[in-house]
């Protein structure tokens, strides 16, 4: 029985981050005048209201996008994410769009989307979101499972988000295991792997796994808050594996200017790791 809902968290900080360095990853395959696919393993609902329902309970999107969205002017390399997420909505900030909406709205004609979710409440509002768009296809299941089924893409070129939700402590190595299995299928893949920054062990030892599974990677990390002693995640991370070449200087460009904005108090930080040069 799944109880995580994406609805409650939907533009907090960790949706700012994970859809700012997807929105960067989808523009960069873009450059090139080949279709490509784009896997979300855990996709989600694919949109959210941000003023009823779940998002109003807890009001984390006030504290992420509702922030950069108060600017009346954003950083260069925040550009395409924030039009991007300008396109769901008019002078008010009512809708965010889900690492879905996101793809589907930068994605070309021709390149393919193929979204994985389990429950059966997200699927179905999934399918209402986006099952009508051609290049898209919904599938109810396993996302771990549909990772080594859907991979090598058959345009050979592709962008791979997992995003569990990490309410189980297997999630971590089911993640590992996911992106080991897709590397076998999809060497040239890249892959985006969201993680949350919580006290836990497991958490703590995270990216040093992933950092054990590929030569080229990078890790970043938002924090937002003071490291806490309870369980409440402070932070989270992205860890990209065959990254876009320009990615590193761009978030080093961009991560200054997020922590800033983003902080809920003086300890709040960022942190850049890459793999080390061959
Ligand atoms: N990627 C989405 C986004 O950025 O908009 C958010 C995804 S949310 C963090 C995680 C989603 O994974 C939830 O909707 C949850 O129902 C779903 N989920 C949990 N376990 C799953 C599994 N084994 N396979 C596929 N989906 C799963």
């Amino acid at each position: 029985m799944l109880s995580y809902r994406h609805g409650y968290h939907a533009g907090n900080h960790a949706d700012v981050l994970k859809h700012w360095v997807e929105v960067l990853c989808i523009q960069y395959m873009k450059q090139k005048d080949k279709p490509f696919c784009y896997v979300d393993s855990h996709a989600g609902a694919g949109l959210y209201a941000l003023f009823e329902g779940f998002a109003v309970k807890t009001g984390e999107a006030k504290q992420g996008i509702g922030r950069l969205w108060a600017q009346k002017k954003v950083p260069d390399v925040f550009r395409d994410y924030m039009a991007t997420v300008r396109t769901f909505n008019e002078k008010t900030l009512k809708y965010y769009p889900g690492s879905p909406a996101i793809a589907a709205q930068l994605l070309r004609e021709d390149d393919r989307l193929r979204l994985v979710e389990m429950h059966s409440s997200d699927v179905n509002l999934l399918e209402q979101n986006l099952g009508e768009d051609p290049r898209v296809k919904v599938i109810s299941g396993d996302g771990f499972e549909q990772i080594r089924a859907l991979l090598p893409p058959s345009a050979r070129r592709g962008l791979v988000l997992i995003d569990p939700p990490y309410e189980l402590n297997e999630d971590y190595q089911y993640v590992l295991q996911g992106v080991q299995e897709g590397l076998k299928r999809f060497a040239t893949g890249t892959f985006l792997i969201w993680y949350p920054l919580l006290s836990t062990t497991a958490s703590q030892k995270f990216s040093g796994q992933l950092q054990k599974l590929h030569g080229n990677w990078l890790n970043v990390q938002l924090k937002v808050s003071v490291k806490p002693y309870g369980h409440g995640m402070y932070g989270s991370g992205m860890f990209i594996i065959n990254p876009p070449w320009l990615l590193r200087d761009q978030l080093l460009e961009g991560l200054p200017y997020l922590v800033k904005l983003l902080a809920q108090d003086d300890a709040a930080e960022f942190t850049l790791e890459a793999s080390p040069a061959p």
